[in-house]
């Protein structure tokens, strides 16, 4: 394919497409919430998992459920699953890593019956030995579930099979996140949809995809001006994407939880693939929902803006998110001792007057070289 076609392939990843695709082939879906849902395990029992992190859209029947201030990802996904924009999945995991996952999770057995809900419980002290027994119990309930759920079976030869395929796609991800700010030809909306399209496929799919996009890059034109390092849980809004394309700002790295953050940590490929995941889960780190007393995110950032040339930090903070708001005060005093320019965007799924936002990008740009 030319480049142009692979990166229509990418935004042409429609979940909703993707779903009446892998149901007609005979599959079986799971949903997977955010954040570090073990789809390995999914994946291991024949299982298609597909990322739900929300959508742009109006709350109405979900607001029986919350109350205004869990962040927009949490409601919207309870939202979606009572429209049946999810019928046809055979069940939902949702890890409970932050208060709104936690009550997503309980919302959602009320509010969309129709489809389990398989809960994923993991240890904040994950990088001991009674963590990573903590967090392999909670990977043995979640087959339990699944199997109840699906009638599909687990077994570890085929776990370690899979730990294989997404230790490969985590790879290609990461080389893709390191080349996509130097091409002119992948616009940062391009470069979401690389990272979003990955919820949605098989992975095993999207690595020759990314492969290819990589190849079909080579040597084409490079691109220039100012470039920033995006931070924060979800970097989707089209409205912010155009902006940044508009403004010529190319994103040289992120650290943003559903691009970049799921792709740093691979699991050992030897031994137990159980206790591998579990040795994954506790080598994990820098991220605003992992118990992390010394905040080194921040230092993290600091070095991944120097590292990469890039001219600023941009946080873009999902209303109502807790975690990323205690972050936040650390990671602006860390980029002001370090005279790096920082602005920080909060960001809806419900927005739909972006125009504050873009004066603040506009006014940012301006700061950069
Ligand atoms: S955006 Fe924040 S509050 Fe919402 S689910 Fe993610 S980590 Fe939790």
């Amino acid at each position: 394919m030319e480049l142009r076609e692979i990166l229509e392939a990418f935004r042409a990843a429609d979940p909703a497409k993707m779903k009446e695709r892998y149901l007609a082939e005979g599959k079986k879906i799971v949903l997977t919430a955010p954040v570090y849902t073990p789809e390995e395990i999914v994946h291991s029992m024949g299982l298609v998992p597909m990322g739900v992190w929300g959508a742009d859209t109006l709350l109405e029947r979900s607001k029986r459920y919350f109350p205004a201030f869990i962040c927009s990802i949490a409601q919207s996904i309870v939202e979606l699953g009572m429209r049946g924009t999810y019928d046809g999945a055979s069940a939902i995991v949702i890890p409970s890593l932050c208060d709104s996952l936690k009550v997503l999770g309980q919302n959602w057995k009320y509010a969309v019956p129709s489809i389990p809900f398989v809960p994923m419980t993991y240890p904040q002290n994950r990088a001991n030995e009674a963590g990573r027994a903590f967090a392999k119990a909670g990977y043995l309930r979640v087959i339990r579930d699944l199997e109840a759920a699906t009638g599909a079976k687990f077994s570890t030869d085929a776990l370690a099979n899979s730990l294989k395929v997404y230790n490969e796609h985590n790879a290609v991800m990461r080389r893709f996140a390191r080349e996509a700010g130097k091409y002119a030809a992948v616009s940062a909306y391009d470069r979401s949809a690389v990272f979003k399209s990955a919820f949605f496929m098989l992975k095993e799919e999207h690595t020759a995809l990314v492969k290819e996009l990589l190849a079909a890059l080579e040597g084409t034109e490079p691109a220039s001006g100012p470039s920033v390092v995006t931070t924060g849980i979800l970097a989707d809004s089209p409205a912010l994407l155009g902006k940044l394309d508009e403004l010529g700002l190319r994103i040289a790295a992120d650290d943003v939880a559903a691009e970049s953050r799921q792709y740093r940590t691979d699991a050992p490929e030897t031994g137990d693939p159980l206790d591998a995941l579990a040795a994954k889960f506790a080598a994990m780190g820098d991220c605003s929902v992992l118990l992390d007393p010394s905040k080194h995110r921040a230092a993290m950032l600091v070095d991944t803006v120097r590292g990469t040339g890039a001219s600023g930090l941009l946080l873009l903070l999902t209303k109502f998110c807790d975690p990323e708001e205690f972050d936040l005060v650390i990671i602006k005093k860390a980029c002001a001792e370090a005279g790096i320019p920082f602005l920080s965007v909060e960001l809806d799924r419900q927005m739909v007057n972006f125009g504050q936002a873009e004066t603040m990008l506009e006014a940012f740009c301006e700061r950069l070289d």
